[in-house]
């Protein structure tokens, strides 16, 4: 999995040597010497995960991943925050600025790989769902304004398996300050057990246990649809580095080196915290846009979701507009008996057909929908009022004048419609609910006319000889 790393850092030598160890893994390796030009190349470049120098003259690391993380253009690429510094509150203040990640000089090999291939795959996972997520938003199905940085992080429901009380405690007390609720279990088995019955939001597990490998818990959450997605953060001391980039192989997130410094386990829970809620928001999200899945499934027609939208876009252009909006709302005749005679089966097969009819009788820029059960919408842009009324009564005499074949005695079955219209004027801004109340009205009219006959707002019934050029064909 190739990726695109920025480095930046004051000091040439240091950019030239994370620039050779990067590269001889394959990575595409962008550098900057500064803050701006670090901030320039972020714009230019967008770059998968950032590699940022603490220590620069000028505009410092702090500052660069504040504004990095600020814009949410830009706020979900990863940040590791390259460092001498050992000191605590020099992590702490980095993790406030938003990075997502340290690592400190002089850079340990497998712990820079490790860190940055796991961030570079929680990076592509994160974009597979911001392409999903466009995508939903420019069809007008959902709403993208989603920031990683304004995800809440109080309230989660963490499981920490330790068995050295000491730590366990302070595990509980530091959470506390953000509302979390931790539940602590010394073994795998009773983590397990806890895991199957209840949801948790992260799991911090230890790599000492007295009597059982860390790791085989981690490995073993992984390899589970079920919990593959839970984050793992690692406790682990110094000495253990090489089972650590183990677990960040296997899919750990992160990890903690002992002795645990408070505020760090605060500040990297609650960054694995706000990157699960952001990823659970962006997968409901686009699960949502998904389930009301633009067409309906039976008909391959508009679903009544992506009708609203797009009438409420065709409204807003008609204010501008030379022309007028044609609304048809129809609404097969006498269906339910349909279905009682002749079978659901039966049912289902007119319903095709009947879509199939309506979209053969309009024109390519006319858009029909199935609002649900059988009622139909259509919608006829730019058209003057004797087109609509002509269209209409076109659509209803391909219902009355042709049989639908079926699966009846006869193999055939006349089925009719009923249609009520309206017409919103050129270069006026209507209401979606008024214009569908005065369709429904018109149907509605239709419906207590005798049905198989057209009625519009304003006019009541149609006749068809002041409005048809031709004369009638035939009439049942
Ligand atoms: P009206 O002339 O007043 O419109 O009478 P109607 O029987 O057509 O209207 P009503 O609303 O009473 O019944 C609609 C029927 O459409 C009832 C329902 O079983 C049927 N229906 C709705 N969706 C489907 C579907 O997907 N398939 C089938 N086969 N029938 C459906
Ligand atoms: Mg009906
Ligand atoms: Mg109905």
């Amino acid at each position: 999995m190739s990726a695109r790393v920025l480095v930046v850092d004051d000091i040439l030598p240091n950019v030239k040597l994370l620039e050779a160890k990067l590269a001889s893994e394959y990575y595409d390796v962008l550098t900057a010497t500064s803050g701006p030009e670090a901030l320039e190349k972020v714009e230019s470049e967008s770059p998968d995960i950032i590699l940022l120098d603490v220590m620069m003259p000028g505009m410092d690391g702090f500052e660069v991943c504040k504004i990095i993380k600020s814009n949410p253009k830009y706020a979900h690429i990863p940040v590791v925050m390259v460092t001498a510094l050992t000191d605590a509150t020099d992590r702490v203040r980095g993790l406030e600025a938003g990075a997502d990640d340290f690592l400190s000089k002089p850079l340990n090999d497998t712990a820079l790989m490790a860190r940055v291939r796991s961030l570079v795959r929680l990076k592509m996972t994160i974009d597979e769902w911001r392409v999903r997520e466009n995508t939903a938003t420019q069809l007008g199905v959902s709403e993208n304004n989603i920031s990683v940085m304004n995800e809440p992080v109080e309230k989660a429901d963490i499981l920490v398996v330790e068995d050295q009380d000491y730590d366990s405690e302070k595990f509980v007390d530091t959470l506390a300050q953000d509302d979390d609720t931790v539940t602590v279990v010394k073994s795998g088995t009773q983590a397990m057990e806890r895991i199957m019955a209840q949801p948790f939001d992260l799991l911090v597990i230890s790599l000492n246990l007295e009597s059982e490998d860390g790791l085989r818990l981690c490995s073993h959450l992984r390899s589970s649809d079920r919990t593959r997605s839970i984050p793992i953060l690692m406790v682990a001391a110094d000495e253990d580095m090489s089972r650590i980039a183990h677990g960040l192989e296997i899919g750990a997130h992160d990890y903690i080196l002992r002795p645990v410094d408070t505020n760090e386990l605060l500040a990297r829970v609650r960054t694995q915290i706000r990157r699960k809620r952001f990823q659970e928001r962006l997968r409901a999200s686009f699960e949502v846009s998904l389930s009301m899945a633009l067409t309906d499934s039976l008909t391959g027609l508009y679903n009544r979701r992506y009708f609203d939208v797009h009438l409420e876009k065709l409204l807003e252009k008609n204010a501008s507009s030379r022309k007028s909006l044609g609304i048809l709302m129809m609404d097969i005749d006498h269906f339910k008996s349909v279905n009682d005679t002749h079978g659901h089966a039966v049912g289902d097969e007119i319903l095709k057909e009947f879509a199939k009819r309506i979209q053969d009788g309009l024109r390519g820029f006319d858009m029909v929908a199935r609002m649900g059960g059988e009622e139909f919408v259509v919608l006829l842009p730019d058209v003057r009022r004797a087109t609509a009324y002509i269209i209409a009564e076109r659509l209803r005499k391909s219902f009355s004048e042709v049989p639908i074949k079926c699966a009846t005695d006869t193999g055939e079955l006349i089925v009719t419609v009923s249609i009520g219209g309206t017409i919103v004027e050129k270069g006026t801004r209507a209401e979606a609910l008024t214009v569908m109340k005065e369709a429904d009205d018109a149907l509605y009219q239709a419906k207590a006319g005798g049905r198989d006959v057209c009625f519009f707002h304003e006019i009541g019934r149609l006749e068809p000889e002041d409005y048809i050029p031709e004369p009638r064909k035939f009439m049942d």
